[in-house]
């Protein structure tokens, strides 16, 4: 049902919204938001809020940094958190999309960018293509002057309870707040590495999917910083324990309901399925720039961290980068473990589907699925098999994306060229930067 101008009045006066937030997300996967009160309540409404986008990474450039915020109004959401400075009224949030000057959509927005995707999906004859997301975090001691330390809240391992636990009334106090906030939660639990956790929820259609995750990063930075503790979803925050990944689970749908399954097929799985799958995997050495965009999300791309490394998949085992879980039916899906929670989930959720999508256009064929023992292979072996890597690093990464004009299609060209510019840049500085393990491992020797 949708939510309409109407009810948000009537929302604003029965719980007393003094402020507005207008949150988007820039093209590095950051939360940006403008607030303003409550008077300016019919100008937001109508579209007429505007920002300077040239403030904004990878936005415009000066000359053209007019830029309007058209709320999704089925976005509306009362933070049941009072403001901090007056305890005096309630603070409300709206998620838009960017929008020219002379009105028509701007190609630099990620949320945009992915309806002009799922558009293509429709045209393809799907409804829906969903997303479940289980993304992972770390929870780090604040100090008395409240800056970021690097100790662990706890020593927990995977589904540790408490005393070990530390986090879990944190955990539950996020899971709460994330409930009233109408999130269907169905699992919590501390995750391999000590100090960190998993939150998972009910999947939606992709850009509710992606919403909810950008809403879900800032209750668990929020709620967290109220226990002292500072949540990070960087992937590989520390060498030698596991990374946080954000699997993500993923569906299509067609009038008949799931297209991935079909109770004949191998596995059960359809043929949409497997051009699906063979999609991803042919795409997955240029879209890993947008799933894993940092310098350090190749840290945790590494052997021996539960993180894929090998473009493979398969039907159990869950060391590849795409494995099916074990529900059939409805919830038929496949799952890519390869992305983590530093990507900016509408350019990621585009990517994947674009590659899906022209694996089913192509009619690609899907490999044979890997065994076990996919990490005890030499080079030669995984060579015979058709078995590549994964780029190694961030500047193979966007070698990869550069080559890849599906890829780049499904960002769109000011994405594209902005994505690519800031990345370089970053590689740059990360490259010409000098280490703590060299020190370690050159000081004294030479
Ligand atoms: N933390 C692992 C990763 O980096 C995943 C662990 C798990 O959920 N099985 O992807
Ligand atoms: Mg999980
Ligand atoms: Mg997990
Ligand atoms: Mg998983």
């Amino acid at each position: 049902t949708a939510i309409t101008k109407e009810y948000i009045k009537e929302q604003v006066k029965e719980k007393n919204v003094r402020f507005l937030r207008l949150m988007f997300t820039d093209i590095l996967g950051i939360i940006k938001n403008v607030e303003v009160p409550i008077t300016q309540l019919d100008k937001v409404l109508d579209g007429e809020m505007m920002f300077d986008g040239s403030s904004i990474e990878g936005f415009v450039r000066i000359q053209e940094s007019d830029m309007y915020l058209k709320p999704d109004f089925n976005t509306w959401l009362v933070f049941s958190w009072e403001t901090d400075s007056s305890k005096k009224g309630k603070v409300a949030r709206l998620i838009c999309d960017i929008v020219n000057p002379d009105g028509t959509p701007f190609t630099g927005d990620p949320r945009t960018n992915l309806k002009r995707v799922l558009k293509e999906a429709e045209e393809l004859g799907f409804t829906d293509f969903n997303l479940g997301p289980e993304p992972e975090f770390f929870l780090f001691k604040l100090n008395e002057n409240d800056e970021v330390t690097e100790n662990l809240n706890d020593n927990g391992g995977y589904f540790d309870l408490a005393p070990n636990d530390l986090a879990e009334n944190c955990r539950r106090d996020i899971v709460l707040e994330l409930e009233d906030l109408g999130f269907e939660i169905e699992a919590s639990h501390h995750e391999v590495a000590p100090g960190q956790h998993e939150i998972d929820w009910k999947y939606a259609n992709a850009v509710e999917a992606c919403d909810n995750i950008q809403t879900f990063k800032l209750i668990v930075k929020t709620v967290a910083r109220k226990y002292g503790l500072h949540a990070t979803f960087m992937a590989k925050p520390i060498f030698g324990i596991n990374g946080s990944g954000m699997h993500c689970n993923m569906s299509l749908f067609n009038e008949n309901g799931n297209a991935f399954f079909d109770e004949k097929g191998p596995l059960q799985l359809s043929e949409t399925a497997y051009k699906f799958l063979a999609g991803l995997m042919d795409h997955a050495p240029a879209f890993t720039a947008i799933t894993n965009p940092t310098v350090n999300s190749y840290k945790r791309l590494v052997p021996g961290y539960e993180a894929p490394v090998y473009i493979a998949w398969s039907g159990r085992n869950r060391t590849p980068m795409i494995r099916v879980p074990e529900s059939r039916g409805m919830s038929t899906r496949l799952e890519v473990r390869s992305v983590d929670p530093m990507t900016n989930p509408y350019l990621a959720l585009a990517v994947m589907l674009k590659a899906g999508l022209d694996g089913i256009k192509r009619d690609l064929k899907a490999t044979e699925p890997t065994t076990d023992n996919i990490y005890e292979m030499d080079a030669a072996e995984l060579d015979s098999l058709g078995i590549n890597s994964l780029p190694g690093n961030l500047l193979e990464a966007v070698e990869s994306l550069k080559k890849d004009d599906t890829i780049i299609e499904a960002l769109g060209e000011h994405i594209f060229k902005n994505f690519v510019a800031t990345k370089t840049l970053e590689w740059d500085q990360y490259k010409a930067t000098v280490s703590q393990w060299e020190k370690e491992q050159y000081l004294h020797l030479y």
